[in-house]
């Protein structure tokens, strides 16, 4: 046993880690009502009234403590680095929430009149601009509300493309083995036979597969750029060139577009439509199913079908700006205009870094992901051992050996006071830790973190127990995390007895 692991835990002294239920003293009161001087409103019928309500009983600083207690138990961004690979969990600055917050956008009616809401509409329609800049596209769409949202209207995009043409005969849509899960569930919600296509040695999309596979019965390949591997694939003109040839498209997953910014361009690599996460790229605080947005960028020949509402600037004048829905839109996404405070955070995001700023969120995105690879190769199991963009994907296959998986080594991070990065994801690759330091990290907190996971590769060889029964400094260890799932514990029960 390590001596770290009979520290008490100073926190669980306070009654504020109990439940707030279990702190009740009956008659202990949180507020001091005056007498009413109002005629009393009747209660509802009898029937619906309940005798026995079983509320905690507590005081004012009780509750405030309890409160406040729980919501330091979070972990965040704004707590400490989130290296959660894929998600591009970077710190977002408050200016966008300023802005966001702004009345006169806050407020605003989606079933406003456009000559009253011009200024929203000419946000929207900039934003529209940079986006197509940005992914070297001719059309977009900000309606989408995620990125698994944007990935659905991309490939209903598809489809309708193929029906416009009577190319009827393409059922299948191909997607590569280290695809993340949305995308073969966004095939086959828009109806396609899903084909997993193998990665190639050095992690790249197996172009002779690839091959095999196409035909006239294909509608198209939906690829992450760089993939989930972190990896640029270097085949991505031959791909688009094999895919064209037979009159299939090329969908892009954008979701990594923080790798790219003002260095390369999907519309250049030869993609027809990808879906963009504003909330992981363009800085909007995510997780725990907040909102998100994830807008489609097209080429020309797909702008037709974009879904509505597109933002239209005809003219001049008080109505110049108005919402239009393309002459063949696949519809709707949704209630009204897409996610305009995530709209909005994008746009000040943008706008307050211009196109050097973004280029320079890319460079030490890629730097810093290099940074945490070079030092943790000699400890940790690399499968593609290569440069990496925006994110390295390491194995604990090693650890693994020694008696502590890459469940554990995670587990014992949190110890170390970091978050735990993507695991077993992507599936191509046992025992993977998925790690995106983001440029939001400086080179003291990188430092940090690869010390905490060197320490950690060291506790694997000597004391693999350590690590199998973390997290040590936690409210609680390892939880039941499917019977959490399949039976929570919503609702607070008097103790029996
Ligand atoms: C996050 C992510 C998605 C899905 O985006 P959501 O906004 O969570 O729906 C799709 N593909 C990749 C590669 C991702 O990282």
């Amino acid at each position: 046993m390590s001596s770290a692991m009979s520290l008490p835990n100073p926190a669980s002294a306070q009654p504020t880690g109990r439940l707030l239920f279990d702190m009740s003293v009956p008659g202990r009161r949180a507020a001091l009502l005056p007498p009413c001087d109002v005629l009393p409103s009747p209660l509802p019928p009898a029937a619906l009234l309940r005798e026995e309500l079983t509320l905690p009983e507590v005081s004012e600083v009780e509750v405030v403590r309890y409160f406040t207690h729980l919501s330091t138990l979070n972990y965040s961004v704004e707590t400490g680095m989130y290296p959660l690979g894929s998600c591009t969990m970077k710190y977002n600055p408050k200016r966008q929430e300023d802005i966001a917050r702004l009345p006169g956008f806050s407020w605003a009616h989606p079933l406003a009149p456009a000559e009253t809401v011009q200024g929203a509409l000419q946000v929207l329609y900039e934003l529209q601009g940079y986006l197509g800049e940005i992914t070297g596209m001719a059309g977009v769409s900000l309606a989408p509300m995620a990125g698994a949202h944007g990935e659905l209207a991309g490939i209903l995009m598809v489809r309708a493309y193929h029906q416009s043409r009577a190319d009827l005969g393409r059922r299948k849509v191909l997607v590569p083995d280290s695809a993340h899960g949305t995308n073969p569930a966004t095939a086959a919600m828009a109806g396609y036979e899903v084909v997993a296509i193998p990665s190639d040695q050095r992690g790249n999309c197996d172009l002779e597969h690839l091959r095999a596979a196409l035909g006239p019965d294909v509608a198209a390949l939906m690829l992450t750029q760089p993939n989930t591997l972190g990896l640029f694939d270097t085949h991505i003109l031959e791909i688009a060139a094999e895919l064209h040839r037979h009159g299939a498209l090329l969908y892009g997953d954008g979701a990594n577009m923080n790798a790219l910014l003002g260095r390369a361009k999907p519309g250049d690599m030869g993609f027809d439509v990808i879906h963009l996460n504003l909330h992981k790229t363009f800085s909007t605080p995510h997780g725990g199913g907040g909102p998100g947005a994830g807008p489609v960028c097209v080429k020309p020949h797909l702008a037709d079908f974009l879904p509505t509402p597109v933002v239209a600037l005809a003219g001049e004048g008080a109505s110049a700006y108005r919402f239009s829905a393309p002459s063949q839109t696949i519809g709707r996404m949704g209630g009204f205009h897409g996610n305009f405070g995530v709209l909005l955070r994008a746009y000040a995001y943008i706008r307050t870094l211009g196109p050097e700023g973004l280029r320079e969120v890319t460079d030490n995105a890629v730097l810093n992901a290099n940074y945490v690879r070079a030092q943790l190769t000699d400890l940790y199991a690399i499968k593609y051992d290569r440069t990496c963009m925006h994110e390295v994907v390491l194995a604990g296959t090693r650890q693994k050996a020694q008696g502590a998986n890459t469940l554990a080594i995670a587990k014992r991070l949190i110890d170390y006071g970091f978050h735990p990065p993507t695991i077993y994801f992507p599936l191509i690759v046992e025992e993977a830790l998925m790690i995106e330091p983001t440029e939001t990290e400086s080179r003291q907190t990188l430092d940090a973190f690869v010390a905490a996971l060197r320490a950690i590769a060291r506790e694997a060889e000597e004391d693999p127990e350590l690590l199998r029964t973390a997290p040590h400094f936690t409210p609680v260890g390892r939880l039941d995390e499917a019977t959490a799932a399949r039976r929570p514990y919503l609702r607070w029960k008097q103790p029996q007895g």
